[in-house]
């Protein structure tokens, strides 16, 4: 191999992943085999198979080769697992998921939202592939969040709002089932945000409670008797389009006045986008805004509590209509803490009917790829 163009590292790279691709093929093989089928020396293989075996993707075991004690390695093989992955306006995650509910890995990227439907894919495969080559492993199942309702029979509800071009193209599925090879189980991100919260977090196997994803929208994934609730059509939990305000600025669904175009992650980084000229010019202004406000920036904090108020009141209702006692806070504000959100729970709480006065408003721990994660198990509960 050539040096030139390459640094050490890509070398050694290259030169694990010969290791790797001749232990798929012959299944295990001695150090003197794998020095002989890979032309490497041997120093070379040992030196890699240390390291190998230091990261826990291959084993060694006790054989006999011309007659002499040698070690017979093989690689770790994990247990299939579930690819979950979220293709959202302007993020893409990935999460792979073990049927022991094993959190194997994943990973979340920003992506700009007006990228192309085959770009969108690739980047998803792309991340989707490093997860999997850093875990050593490969799926058998596939799950889909999406920005978007989801009806009864799993398919993307074309009805009700003006979908992206990308998400309404009949391409996108058939697209995504060439790349991943998969008939994926497609669920709304924010019902498998709720399911991420009751299968990983700290309301693992909670039955009762309602997931509020924060984000180009403003969905709930309802978690009632253990059982998510996707209502007759599949559009249950649309907080987003409740009518707040009269008559209200446009919403992207026709009417006006609705909840997302006040308190969606999308309003409140437009907001600060046009406040701050450094988030103007990014693709990303949310990130900005959500570091601002880790930040303790005055400004951010206003934005957020200015906003947080028509967003407590609805909540509120939400949980006096069906009476669970915690909401979780999702999407990427959740990126910021408890202390930031003081203005949203004192709102919520004084909104609350007495009776309810106890529910708990508490932000998500899941992360970035928490979708993801609700889409790998999905996968595996519908196999
Ligand atoms: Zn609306």
């Amino acid at each position: 191999m050539s040096m030139q163009g390459g640094s050490l590292q890509d070398l050694r790279s290259a030169n694990i992943q010969k290791i790797i691709d001749e232990l798929q093929k012959v299944g295990s093989a001695t150090q003197a085999d794998l020095a002989s089928a890979t032309g490497l020396s041997k120093a070379t293989v040992s030196s890699l198979v240390s390291e190998l075996e230091q990261d826990g993707r291959i084993r060694r075991s006790s054989t006999t080769a011309s007659g002499r004690r040698a070690w017979s390695i093989e690689l770790v093989q994990h247990e299939k697992v579930a690819l979950g992955i979220e293709i959202g306006e302007a993020r893409i995650s990935v999460a792979l998921v073990s049927r022991e509910n094993e959190i194997i890995g994943d990973a979340a990227v920003t992506i700009d939202d007006q990228l192309p439907l085959d770009v969108r894919i690739n980047r998803a495969e792309e991340l989707a592939r490093a997860v999997m080559d850093a875990n050593n492993v490969e799926y058998d199942v596939v799950g889909l969040a999406v920005p978007c309702p989801v009806t009864l029979e799993g398919r993307i509800s074309q009805g009700f709002m003006p979908l992206p071009a990308w998400l309404r193209s009949p391409r996108f599925m058939t697209m995504f089932e060439e790349v991943f090879e998969a008939e994926p189980i497609i669920e709304s991100a924010a019902r498998l945000g709720a399911l991420a919260e009751r299968s990983y977090g700290p309301l693992k196997n909670m039955n009762d409670f309602a997931y509020v994803l924060v984000d180009r929208g403003v969905e709930v994934g309802l978690m009632l008797g253990g059982q998510l609730r996707r209502g007759f059509r599949g559009h249950a939990g649309e907080l987003g389009h409740l009518r707040v305000a009269t008559p209200g600025n446009p919403c992207r669904c026709g009417n006006h006045g609705c909840l997302e175009t006040m308190t969606s992650f999308y309003a409140l980084s437009l907001r600060w986008a046009s406040l701050d000229p450094a988030a103007a010019r990014v693709v990303d202004p949310g990130a900005l805004f959500v570091d601002a406000l880790m930040d303790d920036d005055i400004l951010a904090q206003r934005i957020f509590d200015e906003a947080s108020e028509p967003l407590a009141r609805s909540l509120a209702s939400y949980v006096n209509l069906v009476d669970v006692p915690t909401v979780v806070l999702g999407g990427p504000l959740a990126r910021a803490e408890e202390r930031h959100f003081l203005s949203l729970r004192l709102g919520f709480e004084r909104a609350l009917s007495p009776a309810i006065h106890n529910t708990k408003l508490i932000v998500s721990t899941q992360g970035e790829a928490a979708a993801a994660r609700g889409a790998a198990w999905n996968a595996l509960l519908h196999q």
